[in-house]
């Protein structure tokens, strides 16, 4: 029988709650780093990738490893800005290398794709327990707070940079929900996916 307390919770608790987008259901996607070569990781954008509170101390616990994969543009805007900011809404943001690139972003030899330094610690069996942000683990999907207590809405987001994700997904009949079950049990737990896949179903 499995330890108890080896089972991770998901990272939203049992009192939250879920609005989905019904789209959920049918689009089909699966990355394709061929034709992207990472574009999230290094996208333009006004703040960098969302993170969680409970995630600030995941990445102090993992940078001292994960330090040797950054650029040294990475580590100087790390030691300006530091791990994490907060944008003018005061959401926790990771800090982006002049509005484009993550501080956490690291290139492949061989293919120039940019990966997520974490993920490749992670694969690497470097660090345990966190792979990545779970906003980057989950993209396309996101899920965003609303204004009501504890409550979420869970969104499937149709960027230009996926477009090589979504022609695979058609051709391989990939469905979004199959590609980031990993991520969506890591974020709602098991029973909640089960369900959540149970009701776009009808
Ligand atoms: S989420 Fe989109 S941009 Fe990021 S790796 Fe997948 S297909 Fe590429």
């Amino acid at each position: 029988m499995t330890d108890p307390k080896s089972i991770p919770l998901p990272i939203y608790g049992e009192n939250a709650h879920f609005q989905v987008s019904r789209d959920l259901g049918s689009v089909k996607f699966g990355c394709d780093l061929t034709v992207c070569k990472g574009a999230c990781c290094t996208m333009p954008a006004a703040a960098g990738a969302p993170i969680l509170e409970s995630e600030t101390a995941e990445l102090e616990r993992v940078f001292p490893v994960v330090q040797k994969y950054l650029s040294e543009e990475s580590i100087a805007t790390i030691e300006k800005h530091g791990l994490y900011e907060r944008d003018r809404d005061h959401a926790l943001t990771i800090p982006a290398i002049r509005g484009r690139d993550c501080v956490f972003v690291t290139y492949d030899d061989n293919s120039n794709v940019a990966l997520c330094a974490i993920e490749k610690a992670h694969r690497a069996g470097e660090i345990e327990g966190f792979p990545k942000p779970i906003s980057c683990h989950l993209f396309p999907i996101r899920i965003y707070p609303t204004s009501g207590k504890d409550t979420y809405e869970i969104v499937y987001e149709e960027i230009a940079e996926c477009k090589g994700g979504r022609a695979r997904g058609k051709r391989e009949k990939i469905s979004v929900l199959d590609f980031l079950e990993l991520p969506l049990v890591r974020a709602l737990g098991e029973d909640r996916v089960n369900r959540l896949r149970e009701a776009l179903e009808q």
